[in-house]
């Protein structure tokens, strides 16, 4: 267990895993994060900017709950979060449908490599035979 301090208050806390805040943020930002789901559920159009005005939550940590896919953003919507890999607008998640699609196609064709091939017996003869004609 590691002694940390937290990334929201300052505080210093015992790390369990990796987290960066401390158990009262966490719960502090769970809170929010039901604050600003009933907003949502009231004010279905609402932009980002106004959601973070209203709630009194950085658009910054809205943006992170998009990128957890927690949130996302309506069809139609002109807010959204870029696609880390083209830099395009999405409405959640971390890659567009394309980079997704481009993603799992890098990965079957990683699979789908052929072995390389232990070099054969009949090459080995075949240099054999040029040594002797030399
Ligand atoms: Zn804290
Ligand atoms: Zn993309």
């Amino acid at each position: 267990m590691n002694v940390t301090n937290c990334r929201g208050c300052g505080r210093l806390f015992n790390q369990l895993s990796n987290e960066k805040l401390c158990p009262a943020c966490v719960k502090e930002l769970e809170d929010k994060f039901q604050e600003v789901k009933e907003y949502l559920n009231e004010h279905p159009n609402a932009s980002m900017n106004e959601v973070s005005k209203e709630n009194d939550v950085s658009t910054k940590q809205i943006k992170q709950w998009v990128r957890e896919e927690r949130l996302v953003f309506a069809e139609g919507s002109l807010d959204g979060i870029e696609c880390e890999k083209c830099g395009k607008l999405i409405k959640t998640g971390r890659y567009c449908d394309e980079c997704k699609a481009n993603l799992t196609n890098t990965l079957m064709s990683a699979i789908d490599k052929p072995k390389v091939e232990a070099p054969k017996k009949k090459e080995r003869t075949k240099e054999r035979m040029r040594f002797l004609d030399n």
